[in-house]
């Protein structure tokens, strides 16, 4: 049970009242729940670790109500232009020496232009050269994008459904909750692994928290990789308006996301930095098994990954060997 599970075969007729049943059992009750589900198809004392490097930085024309690199939110952060294929390389060889299995690259577009998609897929190439996984984030893509990606070698392409179909107009309002579902579908279609979450504490209800899980537990093949992020955006609409999501809350949606997408890698995402070891103690038991190293992800602060060690040493802990 080192690895991933490759057959994400599971039940994708959820219904919202079972999600919402999920969500309102006894917390020790939830707990053990998640964790037997776990240790069905993963050993719970290894976790995944990815790296996430931003190789192009704001100017987003987006209107995501979370994010710092939209055009939309003053958040003061500098737009960069894409960087250049051997930058990029190096940070993920540098990345491969600290225990990093699988590199992730991020881009703030809409979407990707033909000539911008030449350069990420000599990345793909590059990074994939070093032996490690690959992943890009780039916003909506094609048939014949996802397609030219799957062929440089791209491992996972991430794209979030973000929150439930209901409160969604809340948060964006430049692209649908279709035009996402379209692109999973690209992806899929192309052969990639799909990795795809959401965020939550941005001023959802319980409710929505339950529509995300459905929407995700429901698409008919499972993510590959199901980010769960707790709101950070400092600045953004969406930081300024929402009261902080308690920990316990997040802890119970990462719980529910495990029991409902039994063989998919559940990702501590955004929001660790702000969070004790405890809390990311839970999130692990509750069956979270995989996490971003690294001092940022995109613009987001993240523990550094000395801290990460540490805390993998206390928990017993070890980082998830490549399949
Ligand atoms: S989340 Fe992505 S698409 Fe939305 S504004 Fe940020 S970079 Fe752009």
């Amino acid at each position: 049970m080192n690895a991933p599970a490759k057959d994400l075969h599971a039940r994708s007729d959820w219904t919202r009242a079972e999600i919402a049943d999920l969500f309102a059992l006894p917390f020790p009750e939830l707990m053990f729940r998640a964790a037997t589900v776990h240790r069905t198809h993963f050993d719970p004392s290894q976790v995944q670790i990815s790296q996430l490097l931003s190789i192009k930085t704001g100017g987003c024309p987006e209107d995501c109500g979370y994010c710092t690199q939209s055009v939309h939110n003053k958040t003061g952060l500098k737009a960069t232009k894409l960087m250049e294929v051997e930058a990029v390389v190096a940070e993920a060889r540098a990345a491969k020496a600290t225990g990093v299995s699988r590199f992730c690259m991020g881009a703030a577009w809409r979407n990707p232009k033909e000539k911008d998609l030449d350069q990420v897929c000599a990345m793909v190439e590059g990074v994939k050269a070093l032996g490690m996984e690959t992943c890009v984030t780039l916003g909506m893509l094609t048939s014949d994008q996802a397609t030219r990606l799957k062929e440089a070698g791209l491992d996972y392409y991430n794209h979030n459904l973000d929150t439930s179909p209901e409160y969604y107009r809340h948060v964006i309002t430049t692209r649908t909750y279709q035009d996402r579902l379209d692109t999973l579908e690209a992806v899929r279609d192309a052969g990639i692994n799909v990795c795809c979450g959401g965020i939550v504490g941005m001023g959802e209800n319980l409710e929505d928290r339950v529509g995300l899980i459905h929407a995700l537990a429901t698409l008919p093949v499972h993510p590959e990789s199901v980010p769960i992020n707790l709101l950070v955006g400092t600045g953004t609409p969406a930081a300024e308006t929402s009261p902080k999501l308690p920990n316990l809350e997040f802890v119970r949606t990462i719980a529910v996301a495990r029991i409902t997408m039994p063989k998919s890698m559940v990702r501590l995402s955004a929001g660790r930095e702000d969070m004790s070891d405890e809390a990311q103690a839970l999130c692990f038991m509750a069956g979270a098994n995989s996490i971003f190293y690294g001092p940022k992800l995109l613009t987001t602060p993240n523990p550094v990954a000395d801290t990460d060690r540490a805390l993998f040493a206390k928990l017993g802990i070890t980082p998830m060997p490549l399949d």
